[in-house]
């Protein structure tokens, strides 16, 4: 990760046949485009490569997550529960339907922990939203079996995680509906982009209208079309499917790439008897976009990445440190600054995160260092960062 490190000559072609037409949208304009359907196309590749009945493609992940949500009848006052360790778009595509997130520790998978998700269960909850995050997954089995005793769903976001696999299947085909990015850092790139995947067909029909101001794409005359629901613009262009079309052929190579990297990295460090690596669930595999390690504690998790910065090792992160991804640092959702009136019910909600403490999640990532593992480095230079690296975090401890 990310695919744009190999953007080339494929994804050159496949952008020339949208730009030979000129059709960039992804409906109708069936006599100017000359039989290309890039969209459509990228849709059926993901079925396969994802092992989905059903796949909707949308304009980013964050719309994707919303639209997973809506499509299945997620809205105003349903409380959906997310991990503390997550991106930012899990509580923004939540808020955006009125629905309420409660936030929830995760464990040493650095996925949403099956128990404290049970003990935050009411009766306005709805979804448990699993964030696949750094490459690898939460306890899938664990978390599947409080849905079914609670009669929720399960949805998962794996926006970090094509590639992965859970119980020989794909991650984001484990729950009732999966979301994914294609935005331009994540291991399959469209520039912009995502997708909604799930093997029930009537949220595929809610996603595919809900994502297209809902259109009920019968027919081929779009003016025809009638609207059986409400829905918005979440669509992507033909432009941006194209370049995802010719990156997603490319996924088992970079997954290639990605474990060769992962694992010299990982082999070096492991001989420092003082680190530990994220647990990662029996049956799962990691798609090794990320490595990620705990230190002993947050003083030498500090001292690693400062150490990392001084020696010229970029692309790892503290996320205990940093604002985009853990809950220490998202004071607006604390805060709840909107620059819109919202419900007293949802302030009341995020009032309760102002002095709320996360110690499990504290402990955990507070010892965390997720590396990015880059497609561009080269045998040399991924020896040379081993070395490194391993300088850097004994001199930490
Ligand atoms: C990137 C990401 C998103 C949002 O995707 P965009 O395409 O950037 O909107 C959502 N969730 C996770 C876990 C992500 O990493």
């Amino acid at each position: 990760m990310p695919g744009f490190e190999r953007f080339g000559d494929l994804e050159r072609e496949e952008l020339k046949d949208v730009l030979d037409n000129g059709v960039l949208m992804r409906y109708g304009f069936e006599g100017m485009r000359n039989g290309h359907w890039k969209a459509k196309t990228l849709e059926m590749e993901l079925k396969n490569t994802l092992e989905s009945n059903y796949v909707q493609l949308v304009s980013n992940g964050t719309s994707a997550v919303s639209v997973a949500l809506a499509s299945a009848g997620v809205g105003a006052g349903d409380e959906v529960i997310m991990p503390t360790f997550t991106f930012v778009a899990s509580f923004e595509a939540i808020l955006m339907l009125g629905a309420i997130p409660v936030l929830v520790d995760i464990d040493d998978t650095l996925g949403l922990d099956a128990k404290a998700v049970e003990d935050a269960i009411t009766s306005k909850t709805k979804v448990v939203m699993a964030v696949q995050m750094c490459g690898s997954m939460a306890n899938m089995n664990a978390l599947q079996a409080v849905c079914s005793k609670h009669n929720l769903l399960l949805i998962e976001d794996a926006c970090q995680a094509i590639g992965g696999r859970y119980n020989s299947k794909p991650l984001g085909s484990i729950g009732d509906l999966g979301c994914f990015s294609f935005d331009f850092v994540k291991t399959i790139t469209c520039g912009e982009g995502g997708a909604v995947i799930t093997n029930n067909k009537d949220y595929y029909i809610n996603a595919d209208g809900f994502s297209d101001h809902g259109h009920d794409h019968f027919g081929n005359d779009r003016g025809a079309e009638s609207h059986p629901f409400l829905g918005y613009n979440f669509r992507i262009s033909e432009l941006h499917a194209a370049v995802g079309l010719a990156q997603i052929k490319r996924l088992p190579e970079f997954l290639a790439v990605q474990k060769k990297s992962y694992t010299v990295l990982r082999d070096a460090i492991s001989k420092i008897p003082e680190v530990t690596f994220r647990t990662v669930p029996d049956g799962g595999e990691e798609s090794y976009a990320f490595l990620n390690f705990f230190l002993p504690n947050l003083d030498s998790a500090r001292k690693t990445i400062d150490n990392f910065k001084e020696n010229g090792i970029d692309a790892c992160w503290h996320y205990y440190d940093n604002n985009w991804h853990y809950v220490r640092k998202w004071d607006h959702l604390k805060e709840a600054k909107s620059l819109f009136p919202i419900s007293q019910e949802i302030k009341d909600a995020l009032n309760i995160l102002s002095d709320k403490t996360f110690t499990q999640s504290d402990h955990y990532i507070g010892r965390n260092i997720s590396c990015l593992i880059k497609l561009s480095w080269t045998t040399e230079e991924v020896k040379a960062r081993a070395f490194k690296m391993v300088q850097s975090i004994k001199a930490s401890i």
